[in-house]
């Protein structure tokens, strides 16, 4: 079993706050591709867990985003997995446009990525800059972080309100990535 760092995608490690359907559109947030290597060195699993309901939407198509995420690939990674729901409940295209269990801030997403991919939830941390990362972390009993860039600095005064007071604040990924220690795997008998 590993421990993970869960990562939201666009505001956490690409500027933007979504609907991001052009890989030329993406933008690196400065440091992150350094920082993320530098914890995968240190035995850490760098997981994307991302909301784009972009899909259900009709913004972009599942195709668009596959071509994104190569884009952050090379911008950020490599990075171990990649996670995303395309899901909005009313939205206008099929098959997304119905309830799901993965959009954060339910836990679907980190929940599949931690079984598929053999993390320890308990030894893992999430972050994000949107106070749906950080429900969606708690729910499945990974440390909630939130980080100053895309929409945290906003949300951040909303911490208390929204019954997540205590959660650590950093001002990016690459500040918070700085401060994670050496991990190894755990070895099973
Ligand atoms: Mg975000």
């Amino acid at each position: 079993m590993r421990a993970a760092v869960f990562l939201d995608r666009d505001g956490t490690l690409i500027e933007g706050e979504g609907y991001l359907g052009d890989p030329a559109g993406v933008r690196a947030i400065p440091g992150v591709r350094d920082a993320l290597g530098a914890l995968g060195a240190r035995g850490w699993l760098r997981i994307v867990v991302t909301n784009q309901s972009g899909v259900a939407r009709g913004l972009f198509t599942a195709g668009d985003y596959d071509a994104v995420t190569r884009a952050v690939d090379r911008a950020v990674g490599p990075l171990d997995g990649y996670y995303a729901c395309f899901h909005l409940a009313g939205g206008g295209v099929s098959p997304w446009n119905v309830p799901c269990d993965c959009r954060k801030p339910l836990p679907g997403l980190i929940v599949r990525a931690a079984r598929e991919l053999g993390v320890d939830v308990a030894r893992s941390v999430l972050v994000g800059d949107d106070l749906r990362d950080l429900s969606a972390a708690r729910a499945a009993g990974v440390e909630p972080v939130l980080v100053r860039t895309g929409k945290g600095a906003r949300n951040e005064r909303l911490l208390a309100l929204k019954g997540l007071a205590g959660v650590r604040v950093f001002d990016s990924v690459v500040e918070f990535a700085a401060t994670l220690p050496v991990v190894g795997a755990e070895v099973l008998p």
